[in-house]
């Protein structure tokens, strides 16, 4: 069996063993289950792992955009990737979450509004777009570095990058040694992902087992429409942009990025999954280094289709609960808000949530309707997340492809694998 194979499977079972631990209601709070199994061993072993992997994040980006960056050679052609990409993620972002807010407001209408318990939370206001933009420079970049903060340190690695450039001939064998420590960086992701198998296990588990499902049921209507419209968006619009703007088989492409995919279901996050993308992207889907450095943490911290998916759904159905109307208007400010604040804040579990309280006191809505949703967000982080790494993926290999950086044979090449790459 291959390792993907392999994940596969202990996907499957984990999500089983927490159904079991879930219906069988093993998991009462202070259980011997609760508390050895779920919030012990399952927690430990998942927690380990996606340490590990967080762990890899910060030098794996450092080193590769270094590299990156030295590879292109050209600082008119970093630019170029860096418009073109940062145009589609913002243009799949507005074009997910207007489909959303279309068929939301089609469907959830015709449902009367659940009666469902409401948990509190606590609203956060958005950041001015002014402090965005400042934030994208570190003053700081031992606290960039610290923190993890993406946005910082791909700013100031690609500064590196350029002013080694700049330094020429004497610069060569610093940028050589860099691209043997990106290398190894990749050795080191595979020797993490050995462990995936029983990683990927207990992670969902765990989630499972702790899923409120008898919410799900409620709030039936919100659910399906949110994953229906995920669905739509990561097999058509995502598949057929992509086939569009580079003629590439997109069934190859989702059976190349399925890996990177079964992480982000399991870890909830984009940015502990940049390892997983990063190799995917340029072992399986042949993207340059040079693009997929640039693009594949850049996306994970911008580009959130399915988030935005998700906020597009709950602003109408929370609309629809409290009668308000929106309105047109309403709905654009909705757009707008949920692109810019996928900008200004990071892929990592539940950020969604903390993004549509921002969208809510933009647009008036009451930011307690978040309190209705919150018990199966969970769930739908796991699947949005997975939206959102394809959505990466798949503007990486449309920006390689036009700067001729995609290695067509590996593309095509189905045997291409993860971990044996
Ligand atoms: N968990 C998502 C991500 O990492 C963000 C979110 O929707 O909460 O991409």
């Amino acid at each position: 069996m291959s390792l993907t194979q392999k994940v596969l499977w202990s996907m499957g079972l984990g999500i089983i063993a927490g159904l079991v631990i879930n219906l069988g209601g093993f998991n009462a709070e202070g259980g011997f289950v609760n508390e050895y199994i779920v919030g012990g061993l399952l927690y430990v072993i998942g927690k380990m792992f996606i340490t590990a992997l967080k762990m890899l994040v910060v030098p794996l980006v450092f080193f590769s955009l270094i590299s990156g960056v030295f590879g292109i050679g050209d600082i008119k052609k970093l630019g170029k990737v860096g418009i073109k990409s940062f145009g589609l993620y913002m243009l799949t972002t507005a074009i997910a979450i207007a489909v959303a807010i279309g068929i939301a407001s089609l469907v959830i209408p015709m449902f009367s509004s659940p009666a469902v318990q409401t948990e509190v939370f606590i609203a956060k206001e958005a950041p001015p777009l002014s402090d965005v933009l400042i934030n994208i420079i570190p003053s700081n970049i031992i606290e960039a570095f610290a923190t993890g903060n993406m946005l910082q340190i791909i700013f100031f690695s690609i500064l590196l990058g350029i002013s080694l450039l700049m330094v020429g001939k004497k610069a060569e064998s610093i940028a050589e040694g860099v691209e043997v420590l990106n290398e190894a960086m990749m050795k080191m992701v595979t020797i993490i992902m050995t462990t995936a198998p029983v990683a990927v296990f207990a992670l969902l588990a765990k989630a499972v087992s702790e899923l409120g499902l008898d919410l799900l049921a409620q709030l039936a209507v919100y659910v399906i429409v949110v994953v229906v419209t995920l669905l739509l968006h990561l097999f058509g619009t995502l598949m057929l942009i992509l086939n569009l703007l580079t003629r590439l088989n997109p069934f190859i492409f989702l059976q190349k990025i399925r890996d990177a995919q079964v992480f982000a279901f399991s870890t909830s996050s984009s940015n502990a999954t940049i390892p997983v993308t990063l190799r995917s992207v340029t072992k399986r889907l042949g993207v340059d280094n040079s693009v997929a450095s640039f693009t594949v943490p850049f996306g994970a911290t911008i580009n959130m289709d399915g988030t935005a998916i998700m906020q597009g759904v709950a602003t109408v159905f929370i609309a629809h609960i409290y009668g308000v109307e929106l309105g047109i208007l309403g709905y654009l400010t909705v757009i707008l808000m949920s692109v810019l604040a996928s900008i200004g804040t990071a892929g990592i579990p539940g950020v969604g949530l903390i993004m549509l309280s921002m969208v809510f006191v933009q647009v008036g809505l009451p930011v307690e309707g978040i309190g209705l949703i919150l018990g199966v967000d969970r769930l739908l982080d796991m699947m949005r997340t997975v939206v959102n790494v394809t959505g990466d993926a798949v503007v990486s290999t449309i920006v390689a492809k036009s700067e001729n950086e995609l290695d067509i044979d590996l593309y095509e090449n189905r045997e291409a694998g993860l971990v044996e790459a």
